[in-house]
């Protein structure tokens, strides 16, 4: 299956996408964590990123394009895969059907998990990482079993610069501009589905497991 996860920052993709590539067996793409690893190993890429990511701008088209065309020919991504924050913007799109029809791919289904700005918000500022694994975590929503530990592996739990309020109304004002436009684009392709974000993580999972065809 090759789903492509959407919504705004905050809007629970990860969160959803950390159960749903174990029950789709496939790969979990998300060029915001390629970004953030290439940050942490201090390569070249990372420091370009950077500059935009602290600003809550996305990263250019061609170097996000770039890695997410090396990522796609690998051979785990042959079965399908489940990207989650890219595309961004349409031309970003219009590059990934390049690389698709290169493959002889179709993108399956796009998801779109909806949540109103003030619970973004709400959601951003009060998220937490875990260094080691990735998981999130929120201070009031999905707290941690023990402050600032990870439940999962007992990695230490950080808050993301680009999390600080500013940068969050940044990003969602930014969606708005660069990324809203990519409703119409997979509307007129037909695999268009929205999906009420702003439920337990349970109901929003159940909802995606729907759209997909598949059983909670
Ligand atoms: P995204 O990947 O779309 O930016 P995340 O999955 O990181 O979003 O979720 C953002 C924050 O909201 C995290 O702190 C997460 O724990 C929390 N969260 C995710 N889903 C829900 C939900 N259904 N209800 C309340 N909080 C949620
Ligand atoms: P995310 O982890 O998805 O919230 O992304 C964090 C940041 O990484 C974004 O605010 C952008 O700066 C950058 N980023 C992630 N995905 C993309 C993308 N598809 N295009 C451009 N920039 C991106």
């Amino acid at each position: 299956m090759r789903v492509l996860l959407m919504g705004p920052p905050g809007a629970g993709k990860g969160t959803q996408a950390e159960v749903l590539v174990q029950d789709l067996a496939v790969p979990h793409i998300s060029t915001g964590d390629m970004f953030r690893a290439a940050i942490q190993n201090g390569t070249p890429l990372g420091l370009q990123a950077k500059l935009f990511m602290d600003q809550g701008q996305l990263v250019p088209d061609d170097v996000t394009c770039g890695i997410v065309r090396e990522r796609l020919v690998a051979p785990d991504c042959r079965d399908g895969f489940l990207l989650d924050g890219f595309p961004r913007t349409v031309p970003q799109a219009e590059v990934l059907e390049t690389i698709l029809q290169e493959l002889q791919m179709a993108l399956d289904v796009v998801i779109d998990i909806q949540v109103s700005r003030e619970a973004l918000v709400q959601r951003l500022t009060g998220r937490r990482i875990c260094r080691q694994c990735g998981a999130a975590f929120h201070v009031v929503f999905n707290p941690p079993e023990q402050p600032g530990k990870c439940d999962k592996c007992g990695g230490e739990l950080y808050q993301r610069t680009d999390d600080s309020p500013e940068t969050a109304e940044n990003r969602l004002d930014v969606y708005t501009k660069q990324t809203q436009p990519l409703v119409e684009f997979y509307q007129t392709k037909g695999l268009y589905q929205v999906i009420n974000g702003e439920q337990t993580r349970q109901a929003v999972l159940a909802d995606i497991c729907r759209a997909l065809g598949r059983g909670a």
